[in-house]
């Protein structure tokens, strides 16, 4: 792919935010490896649309969206297309981001997390919502079993894997460095998020209606790696 538009370097434990326009392609990238990514995305003329975590749910039928299948707004419209994942395929749509009380009540007061970082990057993109969306969590290996409990893993993912995204609408995209140690393998550490591609406009021979609810394709069985137990 050419180069990128733009890039944002987001360290550990922290946060950081890219506006794409319709049509542009959003990569988020594990520099490291076995870290996982919240991911917020909103309008970017209207904050009151975001990327909706149950209407997601809802409208695919799915806990997560296939590879070529749309993240929903609140507006139920497709905000973000999922064109690309080299990862292992683990990622989360249920659990809420990581927050300073969840934290202090395992002894670490104080500690970085995801709820405080999605707000410092809010205010810096300009959105001044008084509440957190549900996140969509990239690399998070944390399935439900069948009965009704969570299994707790390390993310799998690979240093310098990533997944892409194409942006249905102009948006503002942020993400997070997870700081959890225990599901990031012992310490947060950094992503790369970027923009690729001209704004607005469809590239050529790409259907006007780029919802897609068939997968563009499947996960080849050979990059799957089975799942690391671990306590909570
Ligand atoms: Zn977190």
């Amino acid at each position: 792919m050419a180069e990128a538009v733009a890039t944002v370097e987001i360290p550990g434990y922290g946060n950081g935010f890219v506006s794409a326009g319709k049509g542009q392609t959003i990569r988020l990238t594990d520099i490291a490896g076995h870290q996982v990514a919240d991911l917020w995305a909103f309008n970017a003329e209207d904050s009151d649309e975001y990327l909706g975590a149950a209407i997601t749910r809802m409208l695919t039928g799915r806990m997560f969206p296939e590879l070529g299948g749309a993240f929903m707004s609140t507006r139920d419209r497709p905000i973000l297309t999922w064109t690309k994942d080299t990862s292992p395929g683990h990622h989360d749509m249920l659990f809420a981001s990581c927050c300073d009380r969840l934290y202090a009540r395992r002894g670490h007061a104080g500690h970085p997390n995801c709820r405080d970082n999605y707000f410092a990057a809010a205010v810096r993109a300009g959105i001044g919502r008084a509440h957190i969306p549900d996140p969509v969590n990239i690399f998070q290996n944390t399935p439900p079993r069948p009965d009704g409990s969570f299994f707790y893993g390390v993310a799998m993912s690979d240093a310098g894997d990533h997944v892409e995204f194409r942006a249905e609408i102009d948006c503002i995209v942020i993400v997070t460095a997870c700081s959890s140690e225990s599901i990031n393998a012992g310490r947060s550490t950094p992503l790369r998020l970027e923009t690729f591609g001209a704004r607005g406009g469809r590239r050529a021979g790409q259907p006007s209606s780029s919802f897609r609810t068939r997968p563009r394709a499947s996960r080849t069985a050979a990059r799957r790696t089975p799942q690391r137990p671990m306590s909570p």
